[in-house]
């Protein structure tokens, strides 16, 4: 072999080994598989070149040129492709478009395989050594020239364009890459095709472009991780996130900013943010003018805010947040998330609605069962007692009675029992009326009562005759408290109207005390209760019978 087989096979060897390091480094994404392809194609060309020249059978010469041939047809095709998917991130081609691409390769690939009457290639004395091009081999070299100039020209176009700026830097690698490979071809063309009758062929031209070409995009690949799959998540991440992201270097110029970023900010990367603009319609100017304040003078400070935004028709509420990035001690540039707050907004003021509603229920039936316990009382009150007079009722007289009766029983306490009617009271009625009769009532039930302890009861018996119960008392004690009962009655006067002198009434009282004996057991507290009042009753009708305004023991 000479040198110019051990050159070509040197550069097919260091192909090779960039190929396997790329595919080894980086997690295999789409636009890895483009550019393999691409590799893969370029690698193709020196492997032709080497074969060429380990034969001298003329047949299998022109087979490794034809090897070398394809692949570098194919070269316009894979460059076009990765020109595609490196410019457009979504890039997914239907069936047709990539068979369209891909036709002008596949003619000419046709035309190099085919080699009709020599159009593509002859044999200088039988050999491909030293071989003369024709037609189709020019063919080649145009569709070559179209597909590098059109992704040239989509690459150009995408550079100008308001890509990211580590989109762009991949571009210009991309560029400047191309445009190695196709200087060293277009000088390779140039002396080997061209010139060759008048030069010596310097060998391996195409296959240096190739190689000096691949370790630039290899180099590039590594430098902006340009495959490097979480690069590429992190952007389709920041596309999806519901928060606005803006990157700004330390002048306030807008670096980068996802998708989120509402257009209504008209800001793209290279514009300056204003913030003074972007708050202008801030209704609270105290509260602006603090943010503004400390975003102008403290880069250095986490600060936030709310901003209102027209949007849709409506009015957005976007929570404006901005922190520095800072690198070294060093405020390199600044952050600012914008997050829409109007659906929470209207949650809470919506809750804070309904809440205050609830509260102003939960006072209003606060109220009402004020009201219902002052009322449930009264009841209760005016259950057992007697309206008129204040007095216990004859009911409630008698439940308690029943309880106590059984307990004096069982632990021998004395008690009695006084049952008292107002004498003549008919008189009372028939001479200044009913209404008086019902004052007469009612003040003689106060003086009594006036002279009772707590713990008596003192109820209304029934019409104008009255009960007084006194626990632990004694027959001398009852007996001395029933003659002041007498005596205050009588001795309290009442105003009968107009014109009348005030009169005073008496009463005659019945009195039964009991001092319980041991050992007696009580059955039937109900008529128990019912034979005593049958006694003090008695005791009653006969101090009307002795005259009135007295008192008789049972
Ligand atoms: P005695 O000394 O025998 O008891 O004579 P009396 O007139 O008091 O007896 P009587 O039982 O015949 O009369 C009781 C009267 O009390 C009859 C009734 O009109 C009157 N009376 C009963 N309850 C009330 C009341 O609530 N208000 C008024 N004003 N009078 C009442
Ligand atoms: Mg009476
Ligand atoms: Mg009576």
């Amino acid at each position: 072999m000479g040198l110019m087989t051990w050159l070509d096979f040197v550069f097919f060897v260091v192909l090779f080994i960039l190929f396997v390091y790329v595919i080894a480094n980086n997690v295999i994404t789409q636009l890895h598989r483009v550019y393999l392809f691409f590799h893969f194609s370029m690698m193709i060309w020196p492997l032709g070149q080497i074969a060429v020249h380990t034969t001298d059978n003329p047949h299998l010469q022109l087979i490794c040129i034809n090897v070398s041939f394809v692949g570098l047809s194919m070269l316009g095709f894979g460059w076009l492709l990765f020109t595609k998917y490196l410019t457009n991130h979504g890039f997914a081609p239907r069936p047709y478009v990539l068979l369209m691409m891909l036709l002008p390769s596949v003619f000419v690939v046709v035309g190099i395989i085919w080699n009709p009457n020599d159009w593509f290639i002859a044999a200088v004395d039988g050999r491909y050594d030293d071989r003369q091009y024709g037609l189709i081999f020019w063919l080649m070299i145009v569709m070559l020239i179209s597909y590098f100039m059109y992704s040239m020209k989509l690459l150009t176009r995408a550079y100008q364009s308001d890509a990211p700026p580590s989109d762009r830097a991949q571009i210009a690698n991309a560029l400047t890459g191309i445009g190695v490979f196709v200087c060293f071809t277009l000088l390779d063309l140039l002396l080997n095709v061209v010139l060759a009758k008048w030069l010596p062929v310097i060998p391996g031209l195409t296959s240096l472009g190739i190689v000096i070409a691949d370790i630039y995009f290899v180099f590039s690949i590594q430098k902006h991780r340009m495959f490097d799959i979480v690069n590429i998540a992190q952007k389709d991440v920041a596309d999806t996130l519901s928060v606005g992201i803006i990157v700004l270097d330390e002048q306030n110029v807008v670096i980068d900013l996802n998708s989120v970023v509402s257009p209504v900010f008209q800001l793209s990367v290279g514009t300056r943010l204003d913030m003074d603009k972007l708050l202008q319609s801030v209704e609270d100017r105290e509260k602006t003018e603090a943010f503004l304040e400390m975003y102008r003078l403290h880069p250095e400070e986490r600060v936030h805010t709310e901003i209102e935004v027209p949007e849709e028709g409506r009015m957005a509420y976007i929570a404006l947040h901005v922190a520095p990035i800072v690198v070294k001690q060093q405020i390199i540039g600044r952050v600012i998330t914008l997050q829409d707050h109007t659906e929470l907004r209207r949650l809470i003021e919506e809750t804070s609605r309904q809440n205050e509603a609830l509260q102003e229920r939960n006072r209003a039936l606060l109220l009402m069962q004020d009201e219902l316990y002052q009322a449930n009382r009264k009841l209760e009150q005016m259950a057992i007692i007697d309206g008129l007079t204040g007095c216990y009722n004859r009911r409630y007289l008698m439940q308690q009675l029943e309880h106590e009766v059984m307990v004096n029983m069982r632990y021998q306490i004395p008690y009695a029992i006084l049952l008292f009617d107002i004498d003549l009271f008919k008189t009372i009625n028939d001479a200044y009326g009913h209404m008086v009769g019902d004052d007469v009532l009612k003040l003689t039930a106060d003086v009594v009562r006036s002279t009772l302890r707590q713990t008596d009861i003192f109820a209304r018996y029934g019409g104008e005759e009255f009960t007084v119960y006194l626990p632990h008392t004694t027959r001398q004690q009852a007996e001395e408290l029933a003659h002041r009962v007498r005596s205050v009655v009588e001795h309290n006067f009442v105003d009968t109207g107009v014109g009348n002198a005030p009169v005073s009434i008496t009463i005659s009282i019945g009195m039964l005390a009991v001092e319980p004996q041991p050992d007696t057991e009580l059955k039937d507290s109900k008529s128990y209760l019912r034979e005593l009042f049958v006694k003090v009753d008695k005791a009653l009708y006969e101090a009307k019978e002795n005259g009135r305004n007295r008192i008789v023991q049972y």
